[in-house]
């Protein structure tokens, strides 16, 4: 059995979760918009998820919108809440996560005007570069990442929206690696709207929820009256539920787990400092607790995963695979990082179910595999 490491790709369901889906796998779910009692139950679970995501992240439940996931909520935002017809630009950033990139490239193709903010070398949004565009583009949508999914850094979210004219801009986060790590309460924040996704709380794959109080967006997935109308198609009544039992145990948890998750980080990367020429990137910016990008720069990053899962670590690489070939992460190239270095990048991303002694292993056996290589390399590191 492997050590998981990589919760920020996915993390395992909650015993509790998963005892809360059950009856709705098991027996007669009821489509929620059934009349009989069966489907007014299904009814009644969907609706105390809903206030339960609500609660977790200060909204008003009718702000949330049920989805398949990060990805589609992403989507459903830029494309439904957006003007086509504006040249008004849409900013967002060179950091973000590809269902945000895409979907901006989409609308750039459309002839949409379309401006990706840079980073600074700690892996946060350059303020000034970012308050030269902002103050004179008149954006109708600004569009960052909450906290990145490769370094875990924190975005300026209230710097940036201060930049930006609130009531003409719409104003959004993805926030599927922040919910449930950090807290966020969007009724103190300048936010309008809020994508995320309950695979990375504990909850379960394939559901998610855009939070948006806002007018109404363009309906995306047209079909029944669900999701007031915002989303059609039958609710995934047990993901709902599943996700509902997530993020309850999130908001209850959250100052156990940041504590628990950020003694883990902080104990692993004392012992990366001492691993010749070993790189955290984004350390000197505020960070999820869970999240340590690192290189090592005489380790290969796919090499080092491979030895790593040998031995029984699941951890993740920093690059792309296209078509065979091995692309560095975007996020470090915008952070200016050298792309010899950045194809070494390894993520390591702790769960609740890890322990510091799944940190002590995992740091015995990078400092075995720095062992066993030549000195000549070693020293040439230093
Ligand atoms: N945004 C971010 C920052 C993510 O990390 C992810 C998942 N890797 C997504 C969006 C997409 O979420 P999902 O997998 O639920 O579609």
């Amino acid at each position: 059995m492997s050590i998981y490491l990589d919760h920020n790709s996915s993390s395992p369901l909650h015993p509790e979760v998963f005892e809360a889906m059950l009856p709705f796998l098991k027996d007669p779910a009821g489509n929620p918009s059934s009349l009989h009692s069966c489907g007014r139950m299904a009814r009644s679970a969907v609706e105390n998820a809903r206030a339960e995501v609500a609660q977790l992240i200060g909204c008003d439940s009718t702000a949330v919108i049920f989805t398949s996931g990060g990805t589609e909520a992403n989507n459903m935002l830029l494309k439904g809440y957006v003007d086509h017809a504006s040249q008004r630009p849409l900013v967002s950033s060179r950091i973000e996560h590809a269902s945000v990139l895409e979907p901006l490239k989409q609308l750039q193709a459309e002839g949409m005007n379309v401006i990706l903010l840079e980073s600074d070398p700690d892996g946060r949004v350059d303020l000034g570069a970012a308050s030269i565009v902002l103050e004179t583009a008149d954006a109708q949508l600004l569009s960052i990442i909450f906290a990145n999914n490769e370094t875990g850094v924190i975005q300026p979210v209230e710097e940036l929206a201060a930049m930006v004219t609130r009531d003409s801009c719409l104003v959004h986060c993805d926030a599927t690696q922040a919910i449930g790590k950090i807290p966020i309460d969007m009724a103190s924040l300048p936010i309008d709207a809020i994508s995320f996704s309950a695979h990375k709380l504990r909850g379960p794959q394939g559901i998610g929820a855009l939070v948006v109080g806002r007018k109404p967006g363009a309906l995306l997935i047209a079909g029944g009256d669900q999701e007031n109308k915002r989303r059609g198609g039958t609710e995934n009544v047990a993901a709902i539920v599943g996700m509902g039992k997530a993020v309850q145990l999130a908001r209850l948890e959250m100052d156990r787990k940041r504590h628990h998750l950020s003694q883990l980080r902080d104990a692993f990367e004392a012992r990366l400092a001492n691993m010749p020429g070993s790189v955290v990137f984004g350390q000197a910016a505020p960070r999820l607790p869970n999240t340590t990008f690192f290189a090592l720069p005489y380790y290969h990053g796919e090499t080092l995963l491979m030895e790593l899962d040998r031995a029984g670590f699941a951890v993740a690489s920093g690059s792309a695979c296209h078509s065979a070939v091995t692309e560095p992460s975007h996020v470090l190239k915008a952070m200016g990082v050298d792309d010899m270095l950045a194809l070494n990048a390894i993520r390591v991303s702790f769960g609740m179910d890890n322990s510091l002694q799944d940190v002590e292993q995992l740091a015995t056996k990078l400092q075995q595999l720095v062992d066993s290589l030549p000195a000549v390399i070693r020293q040439a590191a230093v």
